[in-house]
């Protein structure tokens, strides 16, 4: 299936795909960007406005420029300070447990870990509101420097702790954390709304993580454990 065309636009209004694509790395980052597109179509993704957010943002610009190369190939990054940015694989599961039976945008989501910007980006084009909260100070730099040019009006970057979720954007429809912990903090589940996901990594057991699907429900929050996962640790405070 082909992706449709692009909906992230620079301020001038041309397809930023088309306007960025030669930035920095010199590579023809739309004709690899839909061929990854098209293996993680082929590994199963099937939601359509996933597939369309990741055929639009360019992962190229998230990672140093030594490992733009590599920004197309279906693997973890390093983004510094010890982190790293998902597989692309990992990003559209979690991404599609969180959309999963939406046609229409999702409303208010909150990201935990912005990490690189990357999956920010991408929910942005998923989602009406986007909180995305990290406790490094140089990757929440990082992050607002790599989306600066994207403007994405919906996107806030917050520097804090997300261990406390962030009350101020709450009740959400969804919750995503890209890194994991040993239990899922309880105000997470208190600041989803009735009808709201959670989609987060889990250490379980010690060494064993696994990601976690919370729904919550008029009844109560109803919990699926799903694939075995790595992540980095979710720590407390601000860095
Ligand atoms: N979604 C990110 C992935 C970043 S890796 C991306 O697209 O790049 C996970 C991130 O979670 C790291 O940047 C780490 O610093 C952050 N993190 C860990 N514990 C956190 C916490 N309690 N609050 C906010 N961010 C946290």
């Amino acid at each position: 299936m082909r992706p449709q065309p692009p909906v992230v636009r620079s301020a001038a209004g041309r397809p930023a795909a088309a306007t960025q694509a030669s930035r920095g790395s010199g590579l023809d980052s739309e004709a690899v960007r839909l061929a990854l597109v098209r293996r993680l179509v082929a590994q199963g993704l099937q939601h359509p406005a996933v597939e369309r957010a990741m055929a639009t943002v360019e992962r190229h610009r998230f990672v140093d420029t030594g490992l733009a190369s590599q920004a197309y190939e279906d693997i973890s990054l390093p983004i510094g300070l010890g982190q790293t940015i998902s597989q692309p694989t990992m990003v559209a599961r979690m991404l599609e447990l969180l959309c999963a039976g939406r046609t229409q945008p999702l409303g208010r989501v909150l990201e935990i870990g912005t990490g690189c910007g990357y999956q920010a980006a991408l929910l942005s084009l998923l989602c009406r509101e986007v909180y995305s909260i990290e406790r490094l100070r140089g990757l929440h730099e990082r992050a607002r420097e790599n989306l600066r040019e994207l403007r994405l009006p919906n996107l806030h970057l917050i520097l804090g702790d997300g261990m406390l979720g962030y009350p101020a954007g709450a009740p959400y429809a969804g919750i995503v954390a890209a890194a994991a912990g040993p239990e899922l903090p309880s105000v997470w589940l208190e600041q989803l709304e009735i009808g709201g996901r959670l989609v987060a990594p889990t250490e379980l057991s010690p060494g064993q993580q696994h990601l976690v699907l919370i729904e919550r429900t008029a009844q109560g929050w109803k919990r699926q454990v799903l694939d075995a996962v790595r992540f980095v640790p979710l720590k407390s405070g601000v860095g």
